[in-house]
């Protein structure tokens, strides 16, 4: 059994808000870090201690890379949904969003099929809208709101949407690409302690990266000392829908996958 979970996730952005916003070519470049290489440098760990993860995709990500999300499913990973181009929902009309949800969904069931479970919002931002589109669109699980530490379930209209919720706290981006306001070490000790906080009380926590920031240089060994800490300490790293699906099946709470 497992003291606690630990759900790691990673945003493959790569240059798609940038191509949608029609940055330069140097802004450009530092997303396209992903595809050339900050996304093999992530792949290499979790393939060395045996993790399956979840990487959260735009569309046009799918679509421009194909051999980049063909080589995160042939290694056993989950590949999820996050907008088309990296879009700002609430910015969007109806019609608008709509269109979003109906290209990102069309270009990411052209690689996984049906196998298309989780929905984050890009930016972490939601319309008045987007909570219809998801359930609409057959989402399992959506992995944007920031009102608990543990999953838990929206009903709507019927439809049981599972909510894996997320904290820019415990965001790579804000804090080594935004802000830089903290350096890797600093970072690495602020995610120990709340590794270390949910193995004290069966708890969970989501750790969301990116490969464009966390696989920058020395940057790789947040990921590598989270995930050995976490292994010691006992955490279950499921993938998304693992997890989505675990909550569904013990209805609210995922607490008797863990001991104690
Ligand atoms: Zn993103």
């Amino acid at each position: 059994m497992h003291r606690f979970i630990l759900f790691l996730s990673f945003d493959l952005d790569v240059d798609s808000a940038e191509a949608r916003k029609g940055a330069d070519p140097v802004a450009r470049s530092r997303g396209r870090f992903a595809a050339r290489r900050g996304l093999f440098k992530v792949l290499d760990v979790l393939r060395k201690h045996g993790i399956r993860s979840t990487f959260f995709v735009p569309g046009w990500v799918a679509e421009q890379y194909p051999e980049l999300v063909a080589r995160i499913i042939d290694e056993g990973h989950e590949v999820a949904a996050h907008g088309y181009m990296h879009e700002r929902l609430d910015e969007l009309s109806w019609e608008e969003e709509r269109k979003v949800f109906e290209s990102m969904v069309s270009a990411l069931r052209k690689v996984v099929g049906s196998n298309l479970y989780g929905f984050r919002a890009p930016y972490w931002k939601w319309s008045s809208h987007t909570l219809g589109f998801i359930t609409s669109y057959g989402f399992v699980y959506d992995s944007s709101l920031m009102d608990d530490e543990e999953p838990y379930i929206i009903s709507r209209n019927g439809i049981r949407l599972v909510e894996l919720p997320v904290d820019w706290r415990l965001d790579d981006w804000p804090y080594l690409e935004y802000y830089r306001s903290l350096t890797p070490s600093q970072l690495l000790d602020m995610w120990l302690e709340e590794i270390r906080y949910a193995s004290e009380n069966n708890g969970y926590l989501s750790l969301t990266m990116h490969p464009q920031c966390i696989g920058r240089g020395s940057r790789i060994r947040v990921l590598e000392e989270v995930i050995s800490e976490a292994k010691k300490l006992g955490a279950w790293l499921p993938t998304g829908s693992e997890l989505a699906k675990n909550v569904l099946h013990n209805q609210e709470r995922v607490k008797e996958h863990l001991e104690g």
